[in-house]
């Protein structure tokens, strides 16, 4: 579903802008149909289905596009493809490993995906905020509002500088369309998924696979360091001894094998 700015105006992200913009209908064409649910032993249902295609030109640049959907009554939502796939496409469908997410986690996760493809880009703030919570409250507990957990979760060391740095304006956006009726555009709602997504995964998906990474891998063994005895007797000839006494004593230390402690 998209949203209709006027009459045969739609906003869609153009592949040739890289953003939202004003796209104008030119052509549709419909078919539609029903099939048979059940068998003819059972009470007999019936399922309907429908294929919509348009083509739009963007306003700005006059590039066009073919937009498919498909719709099917035993379906939650209809399924829709354009032609060319829209820039960014592949990042606003829900990853692989949302089903591996916690209960409560993987469904919200869902309900920020179906309101980026509607563009509700308002609802994906506030789904993008109230994820992170349900990530800080399944790591640390709910211990107070969002300035606390990321000071606990800093202190325990589950959050970096930078990741700080990145997770404090994505839950502004979320802050603002909340309270002050900021209404995100396409980009930052992109910005702040890629933020959050990239968090679910770490917490929830790659600290499992630590036990796959390590398994089978050597233990490091260490070497010991040759003794100073020999380190000082290294250049044995002469010229070797003259070219000791000219370089620094830092660069003497650097070329004996004496650096290399492990392997
Ligand atoms: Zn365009």
């Amino acid at each position: 579903m998209v949203k209709e700015k006027e009459p045969g105006v739609e906003v869609i992200r153009c592949h040739h802008c890289k953003t939202d913009t004003d796209h104008r209908l030119l052509h549709t064409e419909e078919k539609e149909g029903k099939y048979s649910l059940g068998s003819d032993y059972e009470m007999q249902q019936s399922g309907s289905w429908s294929i919509e295609w348009k083509s739009f030109m963007c306003v700005g640049c006059h590039e066009l596009c073919i937009r498919k959907t498909v719709d099917d009554s035993e379906a939650e939502y209809p399924n829709e493809e354009y032609y060319p796939p829209r820039p960014g496409a592949e990042a606003r469908t829900p990853p692989k490993w949302i089903h591996t997410l916690p209960d409560n986690i993987d469904l919200l996760v869902e309900e920020v995906f179906t309101a980026l493809q509607n563009r509700s880009y308002r609802l994906v703030a506030m789904g993008l905020r109230a994820l992170m919570d349900a990530l800080m409250n399944a790591t640390i507990g709910d211990c107070g509002g969002f300035e606390e957990k990321i000071r606990e979760m800093i202190d325990e060391g589950l959050l970096s500088k930078v990741q700080k740095e990145v997770l404090e304006p994505t839950l502004e956006l979320g802050h603002a369309a909340i309270h002050r009726g900021h209404a995100p555009t396409g980009n930052q709602v992109d910005a702040a998924l890629a933020v959050v997504m990239s968090m679910l995964e770490l917490f929830f998906v790659q600290k499992k696979a630590v036990t796959t990474i390590v398994k089978g891998i050597q233990p490091r063994v260490k070497v010991a360091k040759p003794s100073k005895s020999r380190q000082s007797a290294a250049p044995k000839t002469a010229k070797a001894l003259k070219a000791k006494k000219k370089q620094p004593a830092t660069q003497t230390s650097l070329a004996t094998p004496a650096n290399h402690g492990t392997i």
